[in-house]
């Protein structure tokens, strides 16, 4: 599979997912119908699938005008009623067929309720949508901490090798804020200075790796006593550090 990222709006990310053999393309969400045509004319590629990660506006905005009859939307069943124009309905557990390759389908809630991840297990690409972020994740708008750190706990028992294609580049902010929340991390503290440099340069974060983010993504690392002692909350469960970790980053 080849890919092509491509920044629209104020700060999303789109992505495109190519397969040569079959000529099959997929944009992984659709923020902005003009940023996806540009993408294409720009590949030369031609869309014949879009799969959609969760309902909000800067994810599905160009659906019904790049929509037609070649082009098959996968998308959350749970979000069916929020996501008009869905041809297949997918939950956790499902795999769908792309380009002869196997995507399998997560439920990742927390950010919203019915946000769904997809995987390429062939490929080693994972489209994590709003759930999980360079050194951070969504924002909790329709589920508990206890979701999130279920749903990033999905994430993060992929290969680590696998890349991570998120939904925002929102790494500096995040890598900012992570230094804080786990302080005596060498390893973010020189991904903080990686990220610095490329941000500056106009570099694209993104993809991440699964691995990369279990080293340095303190929502990620909720389960570590490095992260808890940070949060003052030595020997607390996960979940509360996460929800401790989201407060503190909500408010940074
Ligand atoms: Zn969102």
């Amino acid at each position: 599979m080849e890919t092509h990222l491509f920044r629209c709006l104020s700060d999303n990310y789109g992505v495109l997912v190519h397969d040569p053999d079959s000529g099959e393309t997929a944009s992984i969400d659709v923020p902005e119908e003009a940023a996806v045509r540009k993408a294409l004319a720009d590949t030369g590629w031609t869309l014949t699938h879009i799969f959609i990660t969760h309902h909000h506006a800067d994810h599905i905005g160009g659906l019904a005008a790049l929509k037609g009859p070649d082009v098959t939307v996968i998308g959350p069943r749970k979000d069916e009623a929020r996501i008009p124009g869905l041809d297949i309905l997918v939950h956790e557990g499902d795999s769908v067929v792309f380009g002869g390759e196997r995507v399998m389908v997560f439920e990742t809630p927390g950010h919203t309720s019915g946000h769904v991840t997809y995987w390429m297990p062939e490929s080693g690409l994972v489209f994590a949508g709003d759930t999980l972020f360079a050194m951070g994740c969504g924002r909790l708008f329709e589920g508990t901490p206890a979701d999130m750190w279920a749903s990033l706990s999905k994430i993060a028992a992929l290969p680590p090798q696998t890349k991570v294609f998120c939904g925002h580049e929102y790494t500096l902010s995040n890598a900012r804020f992570a230094v804080t929340a786990d302080p005596t991390n060498a390893a973010l503290k020189a991904r903080l200075a990686e990220v610095e440099k490329k941000t500056a340069a106009g570099i694209p974060t993104v993809p991440t790796t699964v691995g990369e983010e279990l080293a340095t993504n303190p929502f990620v690392r909720a389960n570590t006593p490095e992260v808890a002692a940070a949060m003052g909350m030595p020997g607390a469960s996960p979940e509360k550090v996460l929800a401790e970790v989201r407060a503190r980053k909500d408010s940074f």
